[in-house]
């Protein structure tokens, strides 16, 4: 048994078999041949050592000729490890006795190999270990070929581990059959960690390279409320973690109770509760856990699930089922924040040195007019079947909210034109995610009508810590005292005009933080559905009164591991079946 810390980043506890992408994407699934085929994998398998054995000595050749014999010799190695007849022997057994598949057998044994030189006190020898991960992926490349393939077709329920996880294939994996994913590299507030919540289902990032100490269809528990990673768990380890499923499960099951109840605090006051969803089929858990509406709907998954670029029609499909799904309770359609992390299929910018202060987001829209149009267009078009509000992302500047209001008053002008509805009236909000935006909240809060503030983004940028490299995720806190105190400052000057305010960050889902956030003056809050019957069970066990005073206590602590610790105590205190 072994076991590995990283960032928790979404709670819960899985318990099953893997699914391993290696840092070349490719997934090993552990994979059986039937009787009568093996004489035909035996086959393909001696092809593929062979056209890896060509590829090597080529490789050989060329550098032996460019740089030397001295390097051409590392390849000369790799052509004997691969032409080993004890390798050989060992694979044709395994697929012959076992019937496992080629690939699988692959990658099982030469991984197995790879352990034992990485254990090996001699770092040169360690140091081989490389490679054989290199022959391993030369022959699986080999034995894949095209048919490489992804996360978006599997059968049975699966726990995927992974190098890193692009957005693309977060958005594309099969929802249905995915219940848990850890990453190697990621910080707390990286895209996997958002989708994982969406879903519903346990998270670890940041683990650092553990890739080779496993195969497809071992045993793992990903425990995402610690962060904790269980390869090869024993017994105890099991019956432990499946006791913790368990208490769960009562405790959900006790939580369910409150579907149709409101969030109303012990003192009478209403908080809406709404739904951050970043793929259209969330919604169903939106109306399952009784929320108010969509507060955050992340259109960016639309281009990230896509080949291409999607056109107004695609945008406008996925808006309806979303919109006509929530009835009259209001969405909020957040423009693309595209960019950074989330980068899709589209043309590729240059190189970019620092994303998360480049052409991302509403600048990266008001640069790609077209583009941004279709997606307006398709927004207002949509708004006449339900009660649907615009937001844009990571506004900075008071000119840039003005330009994207002209934009899109100029799109409403030309579906006028064009004799096509759309709800003249729809509220137009902003994201509050960058410092500027708060320094500058009186002036922003005259020309928007509502907004909501961003905490994933606001955190980083506020105390300069990249939301998704997990080198920095120490530093990444959302009970910071200047985080908390920029949020404190939002809050205010949007109720003093006053707008509605919501908070639609992954901190809005944790419940250590709601008596603090009510306490600042929120009355909304935006969190991913599978949060939603915890924060409501905050709000109805505690006072306003209360919060204030939790409020009022924070302002003057200094340092974000005193204000945990005060607030996890809080939580214990007026809501102890939530506290862990
Ligand atoms: C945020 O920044 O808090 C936010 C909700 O947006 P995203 O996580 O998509 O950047
Ligand atoms: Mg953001």
């Amino acid at each position: 048994m072994q076991e590995l810390q990283g960032i928790a980043v979404s709670p819960g506890v899985a318990i099953g078999e893997v699914l391993v992408m290696d840092t070349e994407g490719f997934r090993i699934p552990r994979r059986f041949v039937t009787r009568d085929a093996v004489e035909d994998e035996l086959e393909r398998l001696g092809r593929a050592i062979t056209a890896a054995g060509a590829e090597i000595a080529r490789k050989r050749d060329m550098v032996s000729q460019e740089l030397g014999t001295k390097y051409g010799a590392i390849f000369e190695a790799h052509f004997q490890m691969l032409n080993d007849a004890q390798l050989r022997c060992e694979l044709e057994e395994m697929i012959r006795q076992r019937h496992y598949s080629p690939e699988y057998a692959v990658s099982r044994t030469l991984r197995r190999y790879a352990q034992v030189f990485q254990k090996l006190e001699s770092p040169y020898l360690a140091e081989r270990a490389n490679d054989i991960f290199d022959i391993e992926k030369r022959l699986l490349r080999n034995l894949l070929g095209r048919r490489r393939e992804g996360i978006s077709h599997l059968t049975s329920p699966v726990l995927v581990l992974a190098h890193n996880l692009t957005p693309s294939e977060t958005a594309n994996l099969d929802h249905r059959f995915v219940k848990g994913f850890v990453t190697e590299v990621g910080g707390p507030g990286s895209h996997t960690a958002i989708v994982a919540e969406g879903l519903g289902i346990p998270a670890v990032v940041g683990t650092g390279p553990f890739l080779s100490e496993v195969s497809g269809g071992d045993l793992v528990i990903i425990d995402g409320d610690k962060g904790l990673v269980v390869l090869h768990p024993d017994e105890e380890a099991i019956a432990r973690y499946r006791h913790e499923v368990e208490e769960a499960r009562t405790l959900a099951a006790r939580l369910e109770t409150l579907r149709d109840l409101p969030a109303e605090t012990a003192d009478g006051v209403c908080i809406e509760l709404f739904g951050n969803i970043e793929f259209p089929y969330e919604v169903d858990h939106c109306i399952a856990r009784g929320a108010n509406g969509v507060g955050l709907y992340r259109t960016e998954f639309l281009y990230l699930g896509a080949d291409t670029e999607p056109d107004e029609e695609a945008h406008f499909e996925a808006y309806c089922r979303v919109v006509q799904t929530m009835g009259d309770r209001p969405v909020t359609i957040r423009t693309f924040d595209l960019g950074a992390d989330k980068v899709p299929h589209l043309p590729d910018p240059e190189d970019e040195r620092n994303p998360f202060l480049g052409l991302r987001s509403i600048r990266l829209a008001l640069r790609n007019l077209p583009m941004f149009r279709t997606q307006l267009r398709a927004i207002l078009r949509a708004s006449v079947l339900g009660k649907v509000q615009v937001m844009f992302p990571l506004v900075s500047t008071i000119l840039e909210l003005r330009q994207t209001k002209m934009v899109l008053a100029d799109v409403m002008e030309d579906l006028d034109e064009h004799g096509v509805k759309f709800d003249r009236n729809l509220a137009v909000g902003m994201m509050v995610e960058v410092p500027s935006a708060v320094l500058m909240i009186d002036p922003f809060v005259e020309e928007v009508d509502f907004i909501s503030i961003g905490t994933n983004d606001l955190i980083q940028y506020t105390l300069a810590v990249d939301r998704s490299n997990k080198d920095v995720a120490g530093l990444y806190n959302s009970a910071d005292p200047a985080v908390l105190k920029l949020i404190a400052i939002a809050v205010k000057a949007g109720n003093r005009k006053p707008i509605p305010v919501n908070l639609c960050g992954q901190m809005s889902g944790s419940p250590i933080y709601t008596m603090l956030l009510l306490g600042f003056g929120l009355r909304q809050l935006s969190v991913t559905p599978s949060a939603i019957p915890e924060i409501k069970k905050v709000c109805r066990s505690v006072t306003i009164e209360q919060c204030e005073a939790v409020a009022s206590r924070i302002g003057s602590m200094e340092n974000a591991r005193d204000i945990k610790a005060y607030l996890k105590g809080e939580l214990q205190k007026h809501v102890p079946e939530l506290a862990q």
